[in-house]
């Protein structure tokens, strides 16, 4: 058993005499430790932009007739992080919207072919000049009952992640289709792949294999903890299969009480 920490307190019991009471402080000191440990990361997330932009504000006084050269560029990174920190908040709200959010009613039913349709254009929006190859082969009649909302992260967080990190013209296929347990949704890109040591850990708030790749994508690091919070509402979990090298195909298989082909 992992080791337990207790409290102990010193109490009055009957005259004279005093009681040892003992209480496990464990799962406290955990979730405070937990706490502490996310708002120093949501810090840190915001202080990186913040510190940028301070730091060009600072150069625009220091040269009041920068030239246009300057002042271009001055611009784009301003608006860059800006853009870094918008996103951010907004993955934020996001996460704790659906932490918030355990129980999903099963009467709400969500047509998930149309909400793939939208996500293709915006992933071949979002693909833009890297062309990448994409397949959708989705099961048209093929609804799920749950929360749309966080279905939506779910899905949307897994195909936008293949297209951020394949390389130009590389493949993506997305697939939903019925299987015995239910349904099964999946992306599978031939990007770079992950090593091994880091597959276990990517569901975890902020947790990034390449920080400085992830951060020219403009990712948050929440995207995957999202999809796990979201995926265990609906009693999934994410399934990942990845090597380096290899491409990488992330999903979830919907148990059946979820999914509705009426
Ligand atoms: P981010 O906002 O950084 O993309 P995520 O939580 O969505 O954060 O993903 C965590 C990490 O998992 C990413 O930083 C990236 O290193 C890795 N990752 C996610 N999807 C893929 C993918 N399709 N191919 C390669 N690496 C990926």
């Amino acid at each position: 058993d992992a080791e337990k920490l207790l409290e102990l307190r010193i109490m009055p019991y009957t005259s004279g005499q005093n009681m040892l009471v003992a209480r496990d402080v464990t799962l406290i000191r955990q979730l405070e430790s937990m706490r502490r440990n996310f708002v120093s990361s949501v810090s840190h997330e915001l202080r990186t932009p913040l510190t940028v932009l301070k730091g060009y504000l600072e150069m625009l006084e220091d040269v009041p007739d920068a030239n246009q050269g300057m002042m271009g560029k001055a611009h784009h990174v301003m608006a860059e992080q800006t853009t870094r920190m918008d996103s951010l908040v907004e993955q934020l709200l996001t996460l704790s919207r659906i932490e918030a959010t355990p129980d999903v009613s099963l009467d709400e039913r969500v047509d998930v072919p149309a909400m793939l349709n939208i996500i293709e254009a915006e992933a071949v929006a979002l693909s833009g000049d890297k062309q990448h190859g994409f397949s959708f082969n989705i099961a048209t009649e093929l609804f799920a009952c749950g929360d749309s909302d966080q279905l939506r992260s779910a899905i949307s967080n897994l195909v936008y992640n293949a297209v951020y990190y394949t390389p130009a013209e590389g493949n993506i296929v997305v697939s939903w289709q019925p299987c015995r347990e239910g349904a099964e949704f999946y992306v599978q890109d031939d990007g770079p792949g992950i090593a091994p040591e880091h597959l276990s850990r990517l569901t975890e708030r902020f947790y990034r294999v390449d920080k400085a790749r992830s951060r020219e994508t403009g990712g948050s690091g929440l995207g995957l903890s999202i999809v796990k919070h979201a995926l265990s509402h609906h009693q999934s979990e994410l399934l990942i299969d990845s090597e380096p090298n290899q491409g990488s195909r992330f999903g979830f298989v919907l148990p059946s009480q979820f999914v509705s082909t009426d």
